[in-house]
């Protein structure tokens, strides 16, 4: 039975991995993203750090995983705070967010993280390659 759980969880990742598209599609100007994350159980106890790196041909997929275990449906979606920050074409966000999963054995707040999500763009293509008005002239 868990068992099945278990890979009906993993089946719904790859769906929603699979609707989110990929970076590149989604977000064309963005070269990569690094999310740095520090796991909290409860509000303070560290329970690990972890950093992601995203790849423009990873998916645009940021919801990460509560790693309590029993924790049903829960974990931290960092989407809405990525897209934000590319539409406004900044390049890092600090910010925490609490689990909002449930089991019979986990209270409210049974986790939260610390994030810092570090984007990087595309580089313009460079002006140097115009042909360069001295040398037209000649
Ligand atoms: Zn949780």
């Amino acid at each position: 039975m868990i068992r099945q759980n278990h890979f009906a969880k993993l089946e719904q990742i790859k769906k929603n991995k699979l609707a989110a598209g990929l970076l590149r599609d989604r977000f064309p100007k963005v070269s990569g993203i690094v999310i740095q994350m520090t796991y909290y159980h409860g509000s303070h106890q560290t329970l690990m750090e972890r950093t992601v790196n995203f790849c423009p041909s990873d998916y645009a997929y940021f919801n990460m995983a509560c790693m309590t275990r029993g924790c049903e449906n829960g974990g931290f979606d960092l989407s809405s705070v990525i897209r934000n920050l590319v539409k406004k074409g900044g390049k890092s966000a600090k910010g925490e967010i609490c689990c909002e999963g449930h089991s019979p054995d986990l209270g409210e707040g049974h986790a939260s993280i610390a994030y810092k999500v570090s984007i990087s763009y595309a580089h313009k293509r460079s002006p140097g390659l115009k042909k360069s008005p001295q040398l037209t002239s000649f």
